[in-house]
């Protein structure tokens, strides 16, 4: 394979999916819309996003973690500001605004508690640099203000226009986000429910800015999130149930702000000057399939929701884990084009469910009387140990499952980060982004069968706790595809390493 494979949006599933091909040796060109990578939306307050389990766990697999920690800076402790760091616990996650306070994440059955951790907030533009200078590191390369305006699929390749240049590749992938142009002109069915809210991010000037109360706050008319900090403009988020229709249709003027302000919040402040703002609604909408043909799509190009509990760029990434080192496979020759079904077998269902898990946010925050009677059931029931734990593991994603077709639980869960005897933990040894067959007792048997799989590594090492475990096989995105608990049954490690590798 010559052509490089071509990946449209160089946001934060491009260039996470652009590394893991390029760690695969695959070449990689991503054509970026934007000329310039730094946007002030992607700068703090309005670039602040939560990152939780899943995506944490992808990035110290690839060893990206501590670099993003370190590029972070005084960031990475989260902002001693926000309305949720001042009490004296804080939430792991919030539904619907309620915040969801979980003690217990490390005694999880099948988790060991390891440096990936559970939450990080951190601001887009660092995360984006950071990836990027992975990506170039690999050989990716980066063309911006380069938008893709057109896609034309054939049985051998496809045919993408930008411009007036166009270009041919062997797969095309879109993760030029919400709006993608690649989804669009490749036909690709998005299906969903219209919204209900537009919501508002804000930074403003009040004229009393103690006027409002911090927090997050349900009204009459809506829900607003306030936080202020001496010296510094006020962080205002609002949602207005008006049928989402002013998101995008007009600019966002200072009059406006002031008007949504006095109907959300029922206060009479006068707001002094609009410095920044953005809108979003809570349009829920996915593909119907993630690829057709020659194209795949990962990311918000696949599907879009509301920003409500920082679910979207976590599924992105998830994508991009997910189908990095399946594309590879099947450019190196590896794997044949039937691998990538797994990609949207795996993938839709849990994008759904996001989907959903924002649809039910919205119902709770409907300014009905219905929407507080269930809100009062709800917050009584994320206060319990099992209430809190359900919840958390909801938004940070623990609790996802694929349905690999095998009855063990650990099937098709995030791997364990077990502490081996070599002095590294399991996430430290996916950095290749190959396959691992680990193997507690050393068993000559499972050497012979990972053997005969060149992208898969043999892996014989015991752990200081195996979970009772004696072998298992991961897949390069960290999801175990096999265990053995006793006497390992090769007739079935075979198999999973033969549907994998
Ligand atoms: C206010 C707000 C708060 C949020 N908070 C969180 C949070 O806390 N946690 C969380 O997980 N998620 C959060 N999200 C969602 C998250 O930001 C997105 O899901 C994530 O950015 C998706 O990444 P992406 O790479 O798919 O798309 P994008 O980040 O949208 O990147 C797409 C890229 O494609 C480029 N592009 C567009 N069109 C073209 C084209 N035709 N050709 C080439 N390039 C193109 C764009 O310029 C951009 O660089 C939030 C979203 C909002 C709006």
């Amino acid at each position: 394979m010559n052509q490089p494979v071509m990946i449209a949006g160089a946001g934060p599933v491009g260039l996470f999916l652009a590394a893991e091909l390029a760690l695969a040796g695959v070449p990689v060109v991503i054509l970026e819309q934007a000329e310039d990578p730094a946007s002030p939306l992607k700068r703090l307050p309005f670039g602040r996003r939560g990152l939780w389990t899943t995506t944490l766990e992808a990035l110290y697999r690839r060893g990206l973690l501590d670099v993003l920690v370190e590029a972070l800076g005084d960031q990475s402790t989260g902002p001693a500001d926000a309305h949720w760091a001042r009490g004296s616990r804080r939430p792991g996650g919030h539904f619907a605004g309620i915040p969801v306070f979980d003690d217990g994440s490390e005694s999880r059955p099948w988790r060991l508690a390891g440096p990936a951790g559970d939450s990080l907030m951190i601001d887009t533009l660092t995360l984006e640099q950071v990836l990027t200078r992975r990506a170039e590191e690999l050989g990716v390369e980066i063309r911006r203000g380069l938008g893709v305006t057109a896609v034309e699929t054939s049985e051998s390749g496809v045919r993408v226009r930008a411009g007036s240049l166009a270009f041919e590749t062997p797969w095309l992938i879109g993760c030029d986000g919400g709006r993608s142009t690649v989804r669009k002109s490749a036909g690709f069915q998005f299906q969903g429910t219209e919204p209900e809210f537009t919501g508002y991010s804000v930074l403003v000037d009040l004229d009393d800015p103690e006027g409002l109360p911090q927090g997050r706050h349900y009204t009459p008319a809506g829900m607003f999130t306030y936080g202020h900090a001496e010296g510094r403009p006020a962080a205002l988020s609002m949602a207005e149930f008006d049928g989402g229709v002013y998101h995008r249709a007009q600019p966002v003027t200072r009059e406006h702000v002031q008007a949504v302000l006095r109907r959300v919040t029922g206060s009479q402040l006068v707001v002094k000057t609009l410095h920044q703002s953005t809108t979003f609604t809570d349009r829920a909408f996915q593909v119907s399939s993630y690829r057709q043909g020659r194209v795949l799509l990962a990311g918000d190009a696949a599907h879009v929701h509301s920003p409500l509990g920082g679910q979207g760029l976590n599924l992105a990434i998830g994508d991009a884990m997910n189908l990095g080192w399946k594309l590879a496979a099947v450019c190196k020759g590896k794997a044949d084009a039937g691998l990538l079904d797994s990609y949207e077998q795996e993938r839709i269902p849990v994008g759904a469910a996001v989907l959903d898990w924002s649809r039910a946010q919205v119902a709770l925050m409907r300014p009905s009387r219905a929407s507080r009677a269930l809100e009062a059931i709800l917050r009584d029931l994320i206060a319990t140990p099992d209430g809190a734990a359900y919840f958390a593991d909801r938004v940070r994603g623990a609790s996802q499952r694929y349905d690999l077709g095998e009855e063990h639980p650990l099937v098709g869960r995030s791997c364990p980060d077990f502490e081996l005897h070599d002095g590294l933990r399991l996430g430290q040894h996916l950095r290749s982004g190959r396959g691992l067959l680990l193997d507690f007792e050393g068993d000559p048997r499972l050497a012979e069968i990972a053997s005969g799989h060149p992208n898969l590594d043999y892996l014989p090492r015991d752990a200081q706790d195996r979970l009772g475990l004696t072998a298992m096989l991961i897949r390069p995105d960290g999801i175990v595809a096999w265990v053995a608990a006793d006497e390992p049954r090769l007739e079935a490690a075979a198999r999973a390493a033969e549907r994998w590798f």
